[in-house]
């Protein structure tokens, strides 16, 4: 039975303790600590990647993978259990452009040479992935994308630009969407394809955001050179391709563990006395009552989770309900980081302006790096309800799928 706090069968009990001891033995305190300091959506590579390396030892990285292709084979609700464990522990957050949008799309679209050179190195870290879809003019209407790939005997030569492209400035190869075909109908008309950005030809142009991080980019293609064997499926099977990768982005992960376990981390903070005249937070009734309604809302995002992963149990794609998902807990996102800034007030302002993102270790030092990145991450979250199609696209297929069934 699924219950709000989540009761696990005892067959699962064994498996959820093995993780509990890992997490407890093999996540070093300065991973923990960089974790919940870092104010963007994306854990720095600098965190995410060793956290990748001793998850990828332990051969539990590939823990949505399937065997054959390096994964763990675990179930949907071994998966989950991960998560949330994870959540709970502070750990870092993957790279997940390489291994929860690229990975699937390569076991289901990729050839047998895409897999095998392609898969080991998502897993081993060797490559790092971004994702080149969103144009000046194609966000929300993804299909009206302008970068062209002309096909020249056994290549293609891309030229045009993207943009928002999430840590292309670290990334040494891009998915992208192209048009290959400009006469048919736009959807028709799309190609995707695997290009390695160390070439000529790919610049790269930081964007900073509101709370003045560089994790977004503009990239530049001018004549960037992809091999016909760098297609994934067919010419003009992108736009397919394209929506089995959006619906993994907007519902593969679990968000709730991580959105229950910052919402204890708000409590927790808000409980402290504070160094100046005046009570705790937690004690103001306005407060406690909106953080006690963000902690329903999101154990009823855990359920509809657990309820998409009740039919992944039973082979089903999840389908449209994952905007469910994206719309429920971007909202969420906002509110609790909004929250957490109410929480820590002007602590953060007086502390030293740098914001240290890696190193130090203890409670004191994670309260107050949290305290400087309360009001730059709160700025970040706004941009959970434009990724991966904004709220207002998530409302329209929502309205179109799932209520007009
Ligand atoms: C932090 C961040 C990271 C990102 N990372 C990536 C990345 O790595 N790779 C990538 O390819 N893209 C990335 N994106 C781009 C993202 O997918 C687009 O920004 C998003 O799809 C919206 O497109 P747009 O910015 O062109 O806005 P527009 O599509 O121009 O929308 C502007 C406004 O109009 C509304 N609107 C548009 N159409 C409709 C409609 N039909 N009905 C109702 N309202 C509508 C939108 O909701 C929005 O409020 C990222 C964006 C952000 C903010």
């Amino acid at each position: 039975m699924l219950t709000a706090q989540i009761d696990i069968a005892t067959d699962h009990r064994e498996f959820r303790d093995s993780i509990r001891q890992f997490l407890k033995t093999q996540l070093p305190e300065r991973l923990r600590c960089g974790a919940r300091s870092t104010p963007t959506v994306f854990a720095e590579p600098e965190i995410a990647r060793e956290w990748q390396s001793i998850l990828f030892k332990k051969g539990w990285l590939g823990y949505n993978w399937p065997r054959e292709f390096g994964g763990t084979g675990w179930s949907p609700m071994e998966r989950y259990i991960f998560e949330k464990e994870c959540a709970v522990c502070d750990a870092p957050g993957l790279p997940v452009l390489g291994l929860k949008l690229l990975g699937p799309i390569l076991w289901h679209y990729g050839t047998a040479a895409q897999q095998s050179v392609y898969l080991p190195k998502i897993l081993s870290g060797e490559h790092y992935w971004c994702q080149g879809f969103s144009e000046p003019g194609a966000g929300s209407d993804l299909a009206n994308l302008k970068t062209v790939a002309t096909k020249q005997g056994d290549h293609y030569l891309v030229n045009g630009s993207k943009i928002w492209t999430t840590h292309a400035h670290f990334a040494d190869h891009m998915f992208c969407l192209v048009r290959t075909d400009p006469a048919v109908k736009a959807q028709r008309g799309i190609t995707f394809l695997l290009i390695d950005m160390k070439q000529p030809g790919v610049r790269v142009r930081p964007i900073t955001t509101l709370a003045g991080d560089h994790e977004v980019n503009e990239v530049f293609l001018d004549n960037v050179y992809v091999h016909e064997n760098d297609r994934v499926g067919a010419e003009g099977q992108g736009w397919t391709i394209a929506k089995f990768l959006l619906e993994n982005e907007r519902g593969g992960s679990c968000h709730a563990p991580k959105l229950l376990a910052d919402i204890g981390r708000v409590r927790r903070d808000a409980a402290r006395e504070p160094a100046t005249e005046g009570g705790r937070l937690i004690d103001d009734p306005l407060f406690a009552s909106q953080l006690a309604k963000l902690e329903l809302e999101a154990q009823a995002l855990e359920i509809t989770e657990l309820r998409i992963l009740e039919q992944l149990n039973g082979g089903k794609r999840p389908g449209p309900q994952t905007s469910i998902v994206k719309l429920v807990a971007s909202n969420l996102r906002r509110k609790i980081d909004a929250l957490a800034m109410n929480a820590f007030g002007t602590i953060g302002l007086q502390l030293e302006t740098a914001r240290p993102l890696y190193g130090s270790t203890g409670p004191e030092a994670i309260y107050n790096k949290e305290a400087q990145v309360a009001a730059p991450r709160y700025l970040n979250s706004q941009a959970w309800a434009i990724f991966g199609g904004s709220n207002e696209i998530q409302r329209n297929i929502i309205a179109k799928t799932v209520l007009m069934i």
